[in-house]
């Protein structure tokens, strides 16, 4: 079985890269896809957002990494994946989870929607966490692979503390 696992990743963070590292080995494929979301105002664009989670993935042989708009049961579908995978932090994230994993549902009624625990160590981790942190030049390097942190780095217009 495949499964997908659809976010924003902007950007990826290590909470992220845990939830694909466990799931690769539960399915036979992973596709991790970043949503072009017209309402959000991302931070770094698709293409950047594609290459943060290839490098950081590339030692997954089964992960593929793509992007797409609409809907997303209907990239499932073409992706045929049978299974929608999403992260679960904390209990403020459930109510919104479940509320899309029923629209799903009713859209798509042969797809399930998975959620997998964050790791301890990763629940306080957001995309938004990190870009503040960021923002204000503190240190992200138990946060974001590598890559990331340097784009955040350059982003933000500062040496990265990781690497002075
Ligand atoms: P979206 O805008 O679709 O919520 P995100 O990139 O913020 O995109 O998150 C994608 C998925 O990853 C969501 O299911 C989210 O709950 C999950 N996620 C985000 N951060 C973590 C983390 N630290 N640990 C586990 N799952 C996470």
């Amino acid at each position: 079985m495949k499964a997908l696992y659809p976010g924003s990743f902007d950007p990826l963070t290590l909470g992220h890269l845990d939830l694909i590292e466990r799931s690769a080995r539960l399915f036979d494929g992973l596709v991790v896809a970043v949503l072009q979301n017209p309402s959000k105002n991302p931070t770094f664009p698709v293409e950047r957002r594609l290459d943060q989670i290839r490098t950081a993935t590339a030692h997954l042989p089964q992960v593929e990494v793509a992007s797409f708009d609409g809907l997303t049961v209907a990239f499932a579908q073409t992706c045929g994946a049978g299974v929608i995978l999403r992260g679960l932090r904390a209990m403020s994230d459930f109510e919104f989870e479940l509320q899309i994993a029923h629209t799903n549902k009713s859209l798509a009624p042969d797809l399930e929607t998975l959620f997998m625990a964050t790791a301890t160590a990763h629940s306080f981790l957001s995309s938004s966490v990190v870009k503040e942190v960021a923002r204000f030049g503190g240190p992200v390097g138990h946060m974001v692979p590598q890559g990331v942190a340097q784009d955040l780095a350059a982003f933000f217009n500062r040496e990265s503390p990781e690497q002075r």
